[in-house]
């Protein structure tokens, strides 16, 4: 599909000022150390989502180009295995030094795709390079062990071996982050990779690429295809079935999670799933309230709602909802700045995309028409464009409505009034999702008895935020398999390897 057609006048101008802003930005995809067109030519457009001026065309690849992909880093896999933990180290920390070096350029591009606010964008990449960081520490500290044997003469040895090409799927949401997380483990690990990043967000993953091909990794260890919404299903069985490929690391939401994890069965490959959440934010009367409510906007409003960790019910104690509710209000009306990501002071950028901005106005407009209570925002704010969405605070929210149960991925805060422990845990868990709890509290042993009982991978005990390199992050239930940051996360990219040393005696 050739779609030179929607680049305007308005359009082209808009690429070429942006163009000049971000040295980093590529238009074609990068295989085997190439930067490459689609086989076919096809190519298709990255709109910016706070204008919808078309920023490049990338190529627009299919499942022959993610075969080539896949040879790519299969071919390469075999010398690669093969390094020192210590050059895959040194390698790791001089990509890291280069995203240091290149942050704004980087931050510039994620507003540009992502539409975030050009200081999320800048954390999200000391973010994203803290992973590389991370994990250039860490690819020295993947340890084998020695076992006590239970027969004399005998040595069984454990060691950890890449498990080879790994094929990374990504949302637009952290559209560094994501990735960064991912390939610094499994590079650390001793594997390479294919990525498919999202069809929204795909420049980020491109100036990645440069930098690290500028850092010296080499050719093939890293390699990142593109393509449409439209090819994304072509392109993932490919990534999911071919024989070369020991493992698929996704991030996205639990319905593609779900058709990907059925791929990978095929062949019974290793899987790493970060999908989607519901994570409760639990305020208890003896919370510090001021501090549940500062914290209540990061775990809420950053990304604009749009993150899998973020808050999506806030079950507050009757003792104290109506301060909460009434403190919540004011702040949002205070501190949720709407507009595009580029602008000074701005705090909540436009929604990725037409359908998530359906999806979110939708939620809302279900919960109203059933009897919830738009305390502030409650729709589009219009004169900003079509994917503009007030910050929003719902209150009376009942089982009946849709946004009791679904992932709301955008910025509205929805309210439930809860009379004790057990009614909070009951309602928390009552869901099929199990990523990230938010829990406040002073009293330690509720505190110790809620990290117990939530079932979800991760509880922050009076927090908002809670992800870095150096925990593990993951879900239980249907958010997900595995876990990224910590030793563990390069550790899911490993095999563990039983040598046993036998006769020693002869
Ligand atoms: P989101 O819309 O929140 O990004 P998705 O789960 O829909 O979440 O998409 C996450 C990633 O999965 C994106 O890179 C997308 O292109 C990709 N994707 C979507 N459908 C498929 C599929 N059938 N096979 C492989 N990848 C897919």
């Amino acid at each position: 599909m050739v779609v030179s057609r929607c680049f305007t006048m308005k359009s082209l101008k808009m690429f070429s000022v942006q163009r000049r802003g971000m040295h980093l930005l590529k238009d074609k995809a990068y295989i085997n150390g190439e930067w490459v067109k689609a086989t076919s030519n096809a190519v298709y457009p990255v709109q910016n989502p706070a204008d919808d001026n078309v920023i490049t065309e990338l190529p627009d690849m299919d499942a022959a180009d993610a075969k080539t992909a896949v040879d790519a880093a299969a071919n390469t896999f075999k010398t690669w295995r093969d390094t020192t933990a210590k050059e895959r180290s040194y390698i790791l920390r001089k990509w890291f030094n280069l995203c240091e070096k290149h942050s704004d350029d980087l931050a510039a591009i994620i507003t540009a795709e992502a539409g975030k606010p050009l200081a999320e964008s800048k954390g999200e990449i000391a973010y994203g390079n803290s992973f590389l960081e991370w994990f250039a520490d860490t690819a020295r500290h993947i340890n084998g062990e020695i076992i006590p044997s239970p027969w004399p003469n005998k040595q069984i040895l454990l060691t950890r071996q890449p498990l080879g090409v790994v094929s990374v799927i990504t949302p637009w949401n952290f559209p560094y982050a994501m990735i960064t997380r991912k390939v610094g483990a499994l590079m650390a690990a001793g594997c390479t990779c294919v990525i498919k990043p999202s069809e929204d967000t795909p420049l980020s993953a491109l100036a990645a690429a440069e930098l690290a091909e500028q850092a010296g990794v080499p050719k093939g260890v890293i390699n990142v295809i593109t393509s449409s919404r439209k090819n994304a299903p072509g392109v993932g069985k490919v990534l999911c079935e071919d024989e070369n490929v020991g493992c698929i690391s996704f991030t996205g939401s639990t319905f593609v999670g779900k058709i990907l994890y059925g791929q990978a069965a095929k062949g019974i490959k290793r899987v790493a799933l970060e999908l989607g959440g519901n994570a409760p934010y639990i305020v208890f009367p003896s919370a510090d309230i001021e501090h549940a409510l500062d914290q209540a906007m990061l775990a809420k409003f950053r990304n604009n709602g749009q993150a899998c960790i973020g808050a999506n019910r806030f079950l507050i104690h009757e003792a104290v909802y109506d301060k909460f509710v009434e403190g919540f209000k004011s702040r949002i009306g205070k501190k949720c700045i709407l507009g595009p990501g580029t602008k000074e002071g701005v705090t909540c950028g436009p929604l990725i995309n037409k359908e998530q901005a359906k999806k979110v106005s939708g939620l809302v407009d279900d919960a109203v028409s059933k009897g919830a209570e738009a305390l502030i925002g409650g729709k589009f704010a219009k004169e900003l464009g079509d994917k503009f969405y007030e910050s929003t605070l719902l209150v009376n929210v009942k089982p009946d409505m849709n946004i009791y149960n679904e992932e709301i991925f955008g910025p509205v805060a929805s309210c439930l009034k809860i009379s004790s422990e057990e009614e909070a845990l009951k309602i928390a868990n009552s869901t099929r999702s199990g990523l990230a709890a938010y829990v406040f509290t002073k009293d330690l042993g509720q505190a110790f008895r809620m990290s117990r009982q939530l079932e979800f991978g991760m509880v922050a005990i009076n927090d908002g935020i809670l992800s870095a390199a150096e925990p593990a992050f993951g879900g239980i239930k249907e958010s997900g398999i595995g876990r990224e940051g910590s030793l563990h996360g390069a550790e899911e990219y490993t095999d563990i390897k039983y040598t046993l040393m036998s006769a020693l005696d002869k």
